[in-house]
C-alpha cells in the first residue's frame, strides 16, 4: 500500500460487542446442524450470515451433527466463526440405519421407481435417513441433554435482515413450542400414506393425545379428508426439544417409523414435524418470525415494508417475497386460522 497518508486501523475502530453482553442472562438453547464434511464452505456462509445478523449479540452455543466424523479441518473452521461454544457429533448408527422390520429390497425398489420417476431425492438413500434422523433421533442425542430449545441451521441459507432480538427468549418468554418463518405445499408423491397414519394414531389409537385447541384447520380444509399439503418448511426452524422429547411425539414418530415410509416412500421430516405441531400442540403455541429476509433454495423471505426494510437492515429484493406474493405459500393460511390479520403488503409494497 503505496499511500502512507492513510492511518491504519487502531484498536478504537474495532468496537467490541463483549461489553454489552457479558451479563446477558441467554436462554437454555442451542443452534444446530446436520452437515456433511463436503458442505464446509456452504455452512460457513450459513453461520456468517447467522452470527451478522443474530449471534454476535448473544453467543449461542452450536451443535453440529453428522454420519461421519467431522475433519479436523471442519471443526477448526466452523469453531473460528462461531461465538458460542461448538459441539461435533458423530451420529450413533442406530439413529442412521435401516430397522430390522425394514425390507430393504423393497426400499431399493421404491429408490428405482422414484429415480425413474424423475422424483428429486428420490433415489437418494441418505435423504431418507437424514429424514428419519431430523424427524425422531436429533433431539436423542446425547448434546441435547439437558438442553431446552434449538433452532436448526442449514448449509447455504441466508438471513438478509437483522433478526434484532433473541428468537430463543422469546420462545421461553411466550411458551412457543415452535417457530417457523415459512411454510408450503410438500410434493404430494413424496408422502404417500403419511396422512393416513397420522390420522389412524391420532383419531383412531390416541384421540386423548390431540390438543384441545389443535390447529387441524392449518393442515385440512376438508375435516381430515384429505391433508392440504401444508408444512413448515424445517430447514429454519426454533423448537422445544421438550415437546420432541414428549411420549405423544415419540410414540407418533414410532407409528409412522413402523409403517416404513421414511424407506417405501421418501417421507419428510417437515410434513411430520407439522402435522405434529397440528394435532398435539395448541394455536398459540406456534409462532411465525416475521422480516428474517431468510432464503432456502429456492425460497425467500423478504418484508415489503419500507419501515422494515429500513428497521432491519434487509438486503433482499422486495419483489422476491415468498410468503404473500407466491400462490404455494401457506403464510396467509397460517394468519387465518390463527385469526391473525393478513398485513396490508400489497397496497404497501415498493420496487
Ligand atoms: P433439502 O433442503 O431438502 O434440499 O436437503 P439438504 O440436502 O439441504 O439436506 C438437509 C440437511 O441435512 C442439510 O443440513 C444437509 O447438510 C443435511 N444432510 C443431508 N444429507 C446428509 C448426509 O447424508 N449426511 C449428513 N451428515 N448430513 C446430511
Ligand atoms: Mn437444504
Amino acid at each position: 500500500n503505496s499511500d502512507e497518508s492513510v492511518p491504519l486501523p487502531s484498536d478504537s475502530h474495532f468496537v467490541e460487542l463483549e461489553s454489552e453482553v457479558s451479563s446477558y442472562q441467554r436462554a437454555n438453547a442451542s443452534f444446530f446442524s446436520l452437515v456433511r464434511n463436503e458442505e464446509l464452505y456452504s455452512l460457513l456462509e450459513s453461520i456468517t450470515h447467522v452470527e451478522t445478523r443474530f449471534n454476535q449479540r448473544y453467543h449461542y452455543d452450536w451443535i453440529f451433527a453428522n454420519d461421519e466424523p467431522f475433519t479436523e479441518t471442519f471443526k477448526r473452521e466452523v469453531q473460528n466463526l462461531v461465538s458460542g461454544n461448538c459441539t461435533f457429533v458423530t451420529i450413533p448408527e442406530e439413529y442412521w440405519s435401516y430397522p430390522d422390520f425394514i425390507d430393504q429390497d423393497k426400499a431399493r425398489a421404491t429408490r428405482e421407481r422414484m429415480t425413474k420417476a424423475g422424483i428429486i431425492y428420490g433415489g437418494s438413500e441418505s435423504y431418507r435417513h437424514m429424514c428419519r434422523f431430523n424427524s425422531g433421533f436429533f433431539y436423542k442425542l446425547d448434546a441435547f441433554k439437558g438442553i431446552k430449545y434449538y433452532w436448526r441451521v442449514e448449509p447455504d441459507i441466508q438471513f438478509n435482515c437483522d433478526l434484532p432480538f433473541d428468537y430463543f427468549k422469546y420462545m421461553e418468554d411466550n411458551d412457543l413450542k415452535y417457530g417457523f418463518t415459512m411454510a408450503l405445499h410438500e410434493l404430494a408423491y413424496t408422502i404417500n400414506g403419511l396422512f393416513d397414519a397420522t390420522k389412524e394414531f391420532f383419531n383412531e389409537l390416541h384421540p386423548e393425545y390431540v390438543s384441545k385447541n389443535n390447529h387441524i384447520d392449518f393442515i385440512s380444509q376438508d375435516e381430515q379428508q384429505s391433508y392440504n399439503l401444508c408444512h413448515y418448511w424445517s430447514n429454519f426452524e426454533l423448537g422445544d426439544l421438550d415437546f420432541l422429547r414428549s411420549k405423544e411425539y415419540n410414540e407418533y414418530f414410532d407409528h409412522l417409523d413402523s409403517k416404513g415410509g421414511f424407506f417405501y416412500e421418501r417421507w419428510g421430516d417437515a410434513p411430520i414435524h407439522t402435522l405434529a405441531v397440528s394435532y398435539l400442540l395448541t394455536k398459540n403455541e406456534t409462532h411465525y418470525f416475521d422480516n428474517t429476509g431468510y432464503y432456502h433454495v429456492p425460497h425467500t423471505q423478504c418484508p415489503t415494508l419500507v419501515k422494515d426494510r429500513m428497521d432491519y437492515h434487509c438486503i433482499c429484493q422486495p419483489s422476491s417475497d415468498f410468503n404473500w406474493g407466491n400462490v404455494d405459500s401457506c403464510v396467509p393460511l397460517y394468519h387465518d386460522t390463527k385469526g391473525m390479520k393478513r398485513p396490508d403488503r400489497y397496497t404497501a409494497m415498493v420496487y
